[in-house]
């Protein structure tokens, strides 16, 4: 997941004419006056008044569903409240469409020309989820526009002109890509915009506010935006600064163009808002802890999540699948591409990119990667749901909880799809003698003109043509056999045709380590086939391991292990202990108000994932994390 435009929106609309002589006859909409009033937000809601120019007769407007980057119709029209209509100075009745939910029809009266709307948006959602869980708290505040306007229906997104206006709190700073924002005390006027880039520019406002120039006096510029819930957490070491600028250049080396007139990371950093990123052409929502950027541990932990969004600026932005892209918020998105929109993005943006900006040292990346290839070697989940159709129910997937998530499989599309591109990068590498790799995928696929967004749309065969032009082979048996296919060699054979072997060891794995404590739970995947949080709640069991056999399912809470209470490190002991004795492990486990005594028949001792070189094969792996650019400085080479 994780995404602006005025000039740029025209500049889309031409190519959408060029592509698409259907669109040219359409007519336009607006301008829409839009003001939305924030300076409630820390009390957890918005209010919000629109001008709507209309034409007597019956109107539909929407409220959007399926939310861009977000790939479910998850639009969070619950969180509307106090909606009402008015236009000549008189009430205007609405009703809301029976079928298509987020519609309302109205019957503008003959004399009316402007239809007034007036709503709020309750900010009451959950820590949890994506844009549509907690954004606001006391000291700051993520705007997603799409949360707060409704748009006529029987036009394209790119045709409806928003003139949007912005509120804060007193005193507050904020960050956008949005163009044009005039600030007149608490008030923001921004540029008029179509549609698509107002809901593509989502703006981050905070008392606690820092701007960083990632790329000062270079064109394009480049921005971090910090909001954070006290001013000590806008913090951070030189050196990790050093690779956020390093993250631009590499990503400028690899890719060879941007699609972007500038570029904004807004970054969110608290404990009250829900931890996720969200792409947009031109920036990204980031949101994660408070100390994200001050705590080493933390540090690592969202290592990976800015590289995954900015790629998203080139891989599902400009390059998007044909699925993806639709004429407006209400039509359904199709997710069968997904493992390249997200697979590729998290191979490129979470792996590589994050190994290359020093966000991550290689040693950390591969143990992140061995940790990653053993979890999927123990996936039961992959012997009966074929990688495709975990794109193919994204939108039900995204919302599965993590219980039973290894029998089920959830969105797995991101990780196995990470692992199925590094085996197209390495058999890539292979068939070309190292002449070839996915960093030339890249300046074929995603490069191209720089400036203002463009929208490129693609299809599985476009994939495969890319390929095919820097390396002639069965790229559609190879894909689909990994795609379609259950109980697939994928992650091994990504390991293994990389140089590198997966082995087993006591040695703890360090990322695996950082993970559990971040997670507070111990991942025991590897030994008695279970996840279980430090407090004895069981997370996961895996189908069919040594803990399912001994009938223990997930809510399970482990209330005593070997004849003493539960611990994470009692539990550890025993799995220690498990090597040498020949008697189950014994747990006492609460199912509801029941106790019951359960053995897990577990003799493997400690287990952990660790990748080690395989001398007899070239080590790609190694020359994929290695940085394109010069490390030193914060100065950029490419383009
Ligand atoms: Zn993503």
């Amino acid at each position: 997941m994780r995404r602006t435009m005025s000039m740029a929106g025209i500049a889309v609309a031409a190519v959408m004419l060029l592509a698409s002589p259907r669109v040219q006859a359409q007519a336009k909409a607006g301008p829409i006056r839009l003001i939305v009033d924030a300076s409630d937000a820390p009390q957890k809601i918005l209010h919000v008044k629109m001008a709507i120019p209309v034409t007597p007769g019956a109107l539909t407007l929407y409220y959007p569903e399926w939310i861009p980057g977000e790939h479910m119709p998850d639009g969070p029209i619950i969180e509307v409240a106090g909606m009402k209509f008015s236009g000549g100075g008189k009430t205007i009745p609405w009703r809301r469409d029976l079928v298509e939910m987020f519609s309302l029809h109205l019957d503008i009266p003959s004399e009316v020309t402007m239809l007034n709307a007036e709503f709020d948006f309750l900010l009451s959602a959950p820590a949890g989820g994506f844009s549509a869980g907690a954004s606001a708290t006391n000291s700051l505040d993520v705007l997603s526009w799409n949360q707060v306007l409704l748009y006529p229906k029987g036009f394209n997104i790119h045709d409806i002109l928003f003139e949007p206006s912005l509120k804060l709190p007193s005193g507050w700073k904020y960050g956008t890509a949005l163009p044009g924002g005039k600030q007149n005390g608490d008030m923001i006027d921004f540029s008029p915009v179509a549609l698509n880039t107002l809901v593509d520019s989502p703006v981050l406002a905070g008392r606690y506010f820092r701007e960083i120039q990632l790329t000062p006096g270079q064109n394009p510029p480049h921005f971090m935006d910090i909001a954070a819930d006290s001013e000590a957490a806008l913090a951070m070491t030189p050196e990790t600064e050093m690779h956020f600028h390093q993250l631009v250049a590499e990503a400028a080396a690899l890719f060879g163009s941007r699609h972007y007139r500038d570029y904004h990371f807004l970054l969110t950093l608290s404990d009250d808002v829900a931890h996720f990123g969200l792409e947009h052409h031109e920036s990204s929502d980031d949101r994660t802890a408070e100390r994200s950027l001050i705590d080493e541990t933390e540090l690592l932990a969202f290592a990976g999540l800015l590289p995954h969004e900015y790629v998203h600026s080139w891989n599902g932005k400009y390059r998007r699948p044909e699925g993806l892209v639709t004429p407006d918020y209400q039509v359904p998105m199709k997710d069968d591409l997904l493992w390249v929109y997200e697979g590729l993005t998290e191979y490129l943006g979470s792996l590589v990119l994050t190994a290359r900006s020093g966000l991550l040292t290689q040693e950390q990346s591969m143990d992140e990667l061995g940790g990653l290839v053993a979890l999927y070697q123990h996936r039961p989940g992959r012997d009966w749901r074929p990688l495709q159709d975990t794109a193919d129910a994204a939108p039900f997937l995204y919302n599965a909880t993590e219980d039973w998530s290894n029998w089920r499989r959830g969105t797995d599309f991101y990780e196995e799809g990470e692992l199925l591109w590094l085996d197209v990068d390495a058999t890539l590498r292979g068939l070309t003698k190292n002449k070839k790799s996915m960093n030339d995928f890249c300046l074929v696929f995603h490069g191209g003109p720089s400036g203002t967004p463009a929208l490129k749309p693609y299809t599985f065969d476009d994939v495969v043509a890319t390929l095919n032009g820097l390396a002639p082979y069965d790229w559609t048996g190879f894909l689909r056999a990994r795609l379609d296919g259950t109980s697939t060699k994928t992650p091994i054979e990504a390991i293994e045709n990389s140089g590198w072997k997966l082995v087993y060891s006591e040695e703890p794995n360090g990322m695996e380590e950082l993970e559990n404590a971040i997670g507070k739970r111990s991942n025991m995947t590897l030994t008695i086939g279970a996840v279980v949080s430090d407090d004895g709640m069981v997370e996961d069991v895996i189908h069919g391991g040594p803990a399912y056999n001994a009938g223990i399912g997930p809510g399970m809470k482990i209330i005593a292990v070997a004849g003493k209470q539960y611990s994470p490190e009692e539990m550890k002991r025993a799995i220690e202990g498990s090597k040498s004795s020949t008697t189950p492990i014994q747990l006492i486990v609460a199912n509801g108000a029941q106790f019951q005594t359960r053995s897990v028949d577990y003799h493997g001792g400690l287990r952990s994932p660790h990748l080690v070189r395989d001398s007899s094969r070239p080590d790609y792996l190694s020359e994929i994390l290695k940085p394109m650019t010069p490390v030193a400085g914060a100065t950029q080479s490419a383009q």
